[in-house]
């Protein structure tokens, strides 16, 4: 059990109720007597709000005062009790003008965090609850949250009732009950399950005002990407989707010369003490390489799907044929297969198409072809590298089109080969074959995008926030220049 709440927010909640209740340990353990005086046996209260006896009407209204989230009940009894700014001897609880019954403890608040190992109900039962409100509360909760979920570390926040009764024979009479469990599982929300009028917790989330801004990283690219976007500002998981929205485009590896340029704009999410809570998407960015600009630009499409654009409208990330051979039919599968000319069962790590020998063989996508030539079993073998990530393999072709060798660019769909039997082959077929980052995958498994281009109405809305893109980026400063500033 400790001190330390949701962190800042509580922090200096507990500060206010620190100052509030008298802000020396002396103070504090004459408080604590109280409560202890008052509900003998009960737990050791970490911030009691104590006040001197209510009328019914004022009572009901704390009450429900307590089933609000923490931060009304916090500028609500604060805002009742005394200004914060106020001189701390005037806050000191005048103990010795309340008598001990007098003196009314409301509230009691504990802010417990999750040990490795620990359960939602240890937890609970430890921070003073009884079993039966803990499970009450623990099976309202999971209408909304599943317990499970929470992480070792994660704080919670108990509110106690004293002036509410167990049943004074069990063996957790004199408990004080819960009336409130919350949490913060992500800066977005916050989660209470409380207990209603009628005796019942219910539970909901809060959604918690973030706020959303926008960053500016721009520069001449000096090494590699990476670092002159590091040392702009970017933090690496931004620099890592920008690598990745190019990456159909841009070979990172080979294609980046010194003096090549880049800007890009991009959220963030701030909550609402003002602090950064997390990134969002990159909204723009341009590189200018190969003496080529490429902007892309975030563009949300009538169905809800997030894509990126090019000045024309035309989806940047171009997806890889997954029959790079017209007319064919699929033959064999991905997987274990027996194979048809060694007879044992073998993984077979490609797809296979049936067609003609001399049907031309199309590139999967734009790149530069890395091999052409025999290659064992695959016989006449073509590998096309298509950026950092990806690269198709074609094998028992009958013969490369002219031209096409080792070091060539190839555009996607150009003929750069033709359908053949050399190597280990039964008949003409195509064996193709996707890698990613040096693994073979499922072509037919690989989710890629469409190379979409926008027409009619989705390019009139797209050309209407490419603007708007542009004009941000324009107003907003670079990270760099806000740092020098400070
Ligand atoms: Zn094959």
């Amino acid at each position: 059990m400790h001190l330390t709440g949701f962190g800042g927010a509580l922090r200096r909640r507990a500060a206010l109720l620190g100052r509030a209740f008298g802000s020396t340990s002396g103070q504090r353990r004459n408080a604590v007597a109280v409560m202890v005086g008052l509900a003998a046996g009960s737990a050791v209260a970490l911030t009691i709000l104590a006040k001197p006896p209510q009328p019914p009407e004022q009572d009901m209204a704390l009450q429900k005062l307590a089933s609000l989230p923490l931060t009304e009940i916090e500028r609500k009894a604060l805002a009742n009790l005394a200004p914060p700014e106020a001189p701390l001897q005037a806050l000191a609880l005048p103990l010795t003008r309340v008598s001990v019954e007098a003196a009314r403890p409301m509230i009691i608040q504990r802010t417990v965090s999750i040990a490795p190992g620990d359960t939602l109900m240890a937890v609970m039962t430890r921070s003073g609850s009884d079993r039966t409100t803990a499970h009450a509360a623990i099976t309202a909760l999971s209408k909304v949250y599943n317990p499970r979920r929470l992480r070792p570390g994660q704080e919670l926040t108990l509110l106690f009732d004293p002036r509410r009764q167990i049943s004074p024979d069990g063996p957790e009479a004199g408990k004080p009950p819960l009336i409130q469990l919350a949490f913060t599982p992500s800066v977005e929300q916050e989660i209470l399950v409380s207990l209603n009028e009628r005796g019942r917790f219910v539970s909901r989330t809060v959604d918690k005002p973030l706020e959303t801004r926008l960053h500016r990283a721009d520069g001449n690219i000096d090494d590699s990407l990476y670092l002159t976007a590091k040392r702009a500002g970017m933090p690496a998981q931004m620099i890592v989707e920008l690598i990745r929205l190019y990456s159909f485009d841009v070979d990172f590896q080979r294609d980046i010369q010194v003096g090549d340029r880049f800007e890009v704009l991009y959220e963030a999410i701030y909550d609402e003490r003002g602090e950064l809570a997390r990134y969002g998407d990159i909204l723009y960015a341009k590189l200018h390489v190969r003496k080529t600009d490429l902007p892309l630009y975030r563009f949300a499409l009538a169905d809800g799907n997030i894509d990126y654009f090019n000045d024309k409208g035309h989806s940047v990330r171009k997806a890889l044929m997954k029959t790079p051979v017209d007319g064919a039919r699929l033959t064999s599968r991905f997987g274990r297969r027996k194979h048809p000319i060694l007879g044992y069962r073998k993984m077979h790590r490609g797809i296979d198409f049936g067609a003609p020998r001399g049907t031309p063989v199309l590139a999967a996508g734009s790149g530069v072809v890395e091999v052409a030539g025999r290659n064992g079993g695959y016989g006449r073998y073509l590998r096309i590298r298509h950026n950092g990530r990806y690269k198709t393999a074609y094998a028992h072709l009958k013969s490369f089109r002219r031209g096409i060798k080792r070091g060539k660019r190839v555009k996607q769909g150009q003929i750069v080969a033709y359908v053949g039997s050399t190597g280990r082959s039964t008949g003409p077929h195509l064996h193709y074959e996707i890698l990613v980052d040096g693994r073979r995958i499922n072509p037919l498994g690989l989710k890629l995008p469409t190379g979409q281009k926008l027409k009619g109405k989705a390019l009139a809305r797209f050309k209407g926030v490419r603007g708007k893109t542009v004009k941000q980026f324009a107003e907003t400063p670079p990270l760099t220049r806000l740092a020098d500033r400070r």
